[in-house]
């Protein structure tokens, strides 16, 4: 039988108390952290009778090292690190300026320029960076104000008194697969805070208690997700130049697909390239992973890569939904930053800014609480956290979300209308044809094997495993060992499935057991099992996990959610 993690119940945890707790060291919770020291030397330099620590702020981080779980394309919009910190150019790890772009249009063995890159895939001043490398230095940054990060611990629940969001206890560590304490066990920590900060990426897991326990989603539009495959190349010299970027559309997938692809060249001939696919496709044999195979087989991206070498793999989820799938931001006693929140512009493929400048924004709201609090003045309560969402609507955020809130929905009918939409909106300052376009969640659009072509139909090549020749293209445990993921095999399973029996009986006969298609990292596999009356049983290797999310979002049944495994398991997105 399975068995899966959640905290040890009816034991003694050590309690913390803390000002502040930030989940998640990525951007916005670095930037946060950041912001919010800044705030309070400015104050204490004005202030020596009102004194305020910084003691007792606290960042958590999963990962074993800080920026080890960070990935993205990447591409850096400096409008908010010039905000954050004036000059940050001279110091942080930026690997080239973009000075050339391109967006093309692929058929399976053509390619169509745009004559005019379209405005939001503009990138001249922007970067070329790798998140994993930024966000280190970031972090350095952190630890030198004196706040405390705490590497190798998640967050695994969320503490409330009533509706008050009051602390965050930490993974229990030293578990074993049958739940068992080991002899090195250690119970998790629980951090009584006044102020939790959640920046856990997308498909946030104390996120999702969060919105599921108060109903925040209730008048937004569901979240809509992408899921990004990356891969990293070192190329021979002078196949695309330091701060190229090349953006596609089309193939591999079909006119009824949504998703594209990116190219960034680095220095040191490194190129970054990776296809997003929304996950929100009809078919549930088609494999992201795959699409990304058959993308590098086309003519034009195979001479790119040829005689080189892919030396990094990795994947991670990404919200488009836009303004209108984000719930509240604040409320008692809590916050939600970054793509957590789904602050993401989904035209621009770009979010790292928008978190960095939400970390900003938290941190400015999270400070005045304390500053109350050192001055004896009232406290965090949700209207004083509430300041933050009125930051974030006065702010460029919503400046910039606003004019593309519109954008992913416009597609729901197919890559055609979706330019046509696209176009209407453009010219409509988002709006279109009305002012919000409604969603539905992408594993919605999900269709029965029954309902599809037995052969696949015009999407036959998008559908199961690549088999990789081993150069251009790889499988999937292939890719999985350049992604460096590593975890305590002897845990429960951090994918908690909440009722086996349907993806035994009802989903593999149903849908073909789509968590072996969209999982990256083959974490699930259907094995024999005689005992079956579908022959079938799901089988479960959650050290492969890189941590994507997309299993918690692209299940059909919704039964799959992601916890986060012992702290310091997953992936080590080194350089990417
Ligand atoms: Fe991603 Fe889920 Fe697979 Fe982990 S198990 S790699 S979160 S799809």
């Amino acid at each position: 039988m399975l068995i899966f993690r959640k905290p040890i119940e009816g034991i003694d945890r050590p309690q913390m108390p803390a000002d502040v707790v930030i989940v998640g060291g990525g951007p916005a919770g670095m930037a946060c952290a950041l912001r919010l020291s800044q705030l309070i030397d400015v104050h204490n330099a004005k202030n020596p009778e009102s004194q305020r620590s910084k003691e007792n702020i606290y960042v958590l981080e999963k990962a074993r090292e800080i920026g080890q779980h960070c990935l993205s394309g990447a591409l850096l919009d400096p409008r908010s690190m010039r905000e954050l910190l004036p000059g940050f150019e001279k110091e942080a790890p930026l690997d080239a300026e973009v000075t050339k772009e391109a967006v093309y249009f692929l058929t399976e063995k053509s390619k169509f320029k745009l004559p005019i890159t379209p405005p939001p895939l503009r990138d001249h001043g922007n970067y070329v960076i790798s998140l994993n490398r930024f966000v280190k230095w970031l972090g350095g940054k952190v630890e030198e104000t004196g706040i405390t990060i705490f590497t190798g611990f998640a967050g695994s629940e969320l503490l409330f008194d009533g509706n008050r969001v009051t602390g965050v206890r930490t993974d229990d560590k030293g578990v074993d697969k049958e739940g068992h304490q080991k002899s090195n066990f250690e119970p998790g920590y629980d951090l009584n805070a006044k102020i939790v900060i959640l920046a856990e990426g997308p498909r946030g897991s104390l996120t999702k208690q969060l919105v599921q326990k108060f109903d925040l989603a209730k008048n937004a539009n569901p979240q809509t997700y992408g899921v990004g495959i990356k891969e990293l190349w070192e190329v021979p010299s002078s196949r695309i130049a330091p701060g190229e970027v090349i953006y596609t559309m089309g193939w591999p997938l079909t006119t009824k697909e949504y998703g594209g692809a990116w190219i960034y060249g680095s220095k040191d001939n490194i190129v970054s390239l990776g296809f997003v696919t929304g996950l929100d496709y009809a078919d549930p044999r088609l494999d992201p992973q795959r699409v990304l195979q058959d993308f590098k087989q086309h003519p034009f991206v195979t001479k790119l890569l040829e005689g080189g070498k892919m030396i990094r793999y990795g994947a991670k989820s990404l919200p488009y939904g836009g303004w209108w799938a984000i719930p509240p931001v604040a409320g008692n006693g809590w916050m939600i930053l970054g793509d957590s929140a789904g602050f993401v512009n989904s035209a621009r493929l770009k979010g790292i800014h928008l978190a960095i400048k939400s970390g900003m924004l938290a941190a400015e709201t999270a400070f005045e609480v304390l500053r109350n609090d050192a001055l004896k003045k009232d406290d965090s309560s949700a209207a004083t956290l509430g300041d933050f969402q009125k930051k974030v609507e006065s702010s460029w955020i919503k400046d910039e979300l606003w004019k593309v809130r519109n954008m992913h929905q416009g597609f729901a009918r197919g890559f055609y209308a979706g330019m046509f939409h696209t176009a209407l909106q453009m010219v409509t300052g988002g709006r279109g044809l009305r002012n919000r376009y409604p969603a539905k969640a992408g594993y919605e659009h999900m269709r029965k094997l029954a309902a599809l072509p037995a052969d696949g139909g015009a999407e036959a090549h998008l559908l199961g495993p690549a088999k990789g020749d081993g150069k251009l293209t790889f499988d999937k445990l292939t890719d999985l060992y350049h992604s460096g993921t590593k975890h305590e095999e002897d845990q429960p399973s951090h994918l908690v499935i909440h009722d086996t029996n349907i993806c035994n009986t009802r989903c593999v006969k149903e849908f073909g057991s789509p968590c072996q298609n969209f999982c990256p990292a083959n974490v699930y596999e259907m094995v024999d099992d005689a005992t079956q009356p579908s022959g079938k049983r799901v089988s479960l290797n959650p050290s492969n996990c890189v941590h994507c999310k997309t299993c918690d979002i692209a299940d059909p049944y919704q039964i799959i959610t992601w916890v986060p495994p012992e702290g310091g398991g997953g992936p080590n997105y080194d350089g990417m």
